[in-house]
């Protein structure tokens, strides 16, 4: 480890840095250079300094809200922290609303300020944590939305060639749970995001699976014959508690595994071994299976291996048993074993969702990839 590192001015530096409760999965982890970010002009004083000079050989990685990474005991990476803060409005019609919001606004509670503006598009992705420059880099999506319906465009620093771009939501190449972010990493730190909100409640997604009872529900108690984004906020905000352990009280970092993607043969053979299989049709004859309930069905709601084990309640959440004290390799032995029960009953391979991070800071798999 090198020896403490010191930039001044409002660029800090920790000569030894905890960042064990800087994640939800809660890994015990510490690093040895943290640079914390409150405005674009010490991103660049930080570039143009010695001390990036000096160790430009390590990787920069950047942690934001820490709900989906899966950190090393040790990283040596130069970790970077955005924590610009500020919403401001670009520009206003009839319509709808633009804004841009810095990356270290806190996506909750951006959406419940939008909402409570009366600016709709955000609300089917209340309660997920993190910041906001972290949003566009997995696409987030929940109840049928996600980030790049509302995208207009991203700022954001080009760390290798230390230039700034300015990219619209088609440069971001996003997919499901995927952009160009996520495919180069350790390139790109977001600033800025901007969004494109609508005035109009009519245009609210409201109709997907339990949303539309509970939102429903909380029309009814306002005297509404129609939910309103507010309710289905609530709508969602009430079935993620319940659904969803949260983090302060149980460390985890969500759906651990993405939801795998299979051919219609392959489904229709599973479906006449297990005639209740959870699939959703997908286009190129291809149907996306509910990981959670393979999990389940494998036997392995609340199973693992100890300190990481599934949630009791949502299959598909990993928790960490041992808060602050777990490392990555406990984590590995768990998503090993889970992945091999699930492959020798299903014979389907589940992959990861969350970002495996290496001691040096680099984006990896992990021994065993998945
Ligand atoms: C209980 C729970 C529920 C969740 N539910 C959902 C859900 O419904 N849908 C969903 O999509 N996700 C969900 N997630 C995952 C997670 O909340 C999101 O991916 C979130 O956007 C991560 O934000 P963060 O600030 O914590 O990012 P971090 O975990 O800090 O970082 C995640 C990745 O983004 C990179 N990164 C972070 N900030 C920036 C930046 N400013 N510029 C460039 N790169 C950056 C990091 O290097 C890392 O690779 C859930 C997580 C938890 C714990």
């Amino acid at each position: 480890m090198t020896a403490a590192l010191r930039l001044d001015l409002s660029v800090q530096h920790h000569s030894l840095y905890d960042l064990s409760h800087e994640n939800t999965m809660a890994l015990a982890c510490v690093a040895d250079c943290v640079v914390t970010l409150t405005d674009e002009a010490q991103l660049d004083a930080f570039m143009a300094s010695d001390i990036a000079d000096r160790e430009q050989s390590r990787p920069l990685f950047v942690l934001s809200g820490g709900s989906n990474v899966l950190l090393p005991a040790q990283l040596n990476a130069i970790v970077l922290r955005p924590q610009l803060r500020g919403i401001m409005i670009t520009n206003q019609t009839q319509d709808y609303v633009d804004l841009e919001v810095m990356a270290g606004e806190n996506w909750h509670d951006l959406v419940v300020y939008t909402v409570n503006q009366g600016w709709y598009g955000l609300e089917n992705l209340a309660l997920i944590p993190g910041l906001t420059g972290a949003a566009p880099i997995q696409n987030i999506g929940a109840y049928g939305v996600q980030l790049e319906d509302c995208l207009q465009y991203v700022r954001a620093y080009h760390l290798p060639s230390k230039t700034w771009h300015h990219l619209l939501a088609a440069d971001c190449e996003f997919g499901y749970r995927d952009s160009i972010f996520k495919r180069t990493p350790n390139t790109w730190l977001i600033t800025r995001v901007g969004f494109r909100l609508h005035t109009d409640p009519a245009k609210i997604l409201a109709s997907y699976g339990d949303v539309q009872t509970v939102a429903q529900d909380y029309a009814k108690q306002q005297g509404r014959l129609q939910p309103a984004p507010a309710d289905v906020m609530h709508a969602i905000i009430d079935i993620r508690q319940q659904k969803l352990p949260d983090p302060k009280q149980l460390p985890n970092c969500g759906s651990f595994f993405q939801n795998p993607i299979i051919s219609q043969d392959q489904f229709i053979a599973l479906q006449a071994t297990y005639p209740n299989i959870v699939g959703y049709p997908m286009p190129e004859l291809m149907v996306k299976v509910a990981a959670g309930w393979l999990i389940e069905q494998a036997g392995l709601k609340g199973g693992g291996i100890e300190p990481i084990v599934t949630h009791q309640q949502q299959a598909l959440v990993l928790t960490n048993h041992t808060p602050y004290q777990a490392t990555q390799d406990d984590v590995e032995q768990a998503q090993s074993y889970i992945v091999a029960c699930i492959y020798k009953k299903f014979s389907i391979t589940l992959s990861r969702e969350p970002v495996w991070v290496n001691a040096n800071g680099t984006i990896g798999h992990g021994k065993h990839v998945v």
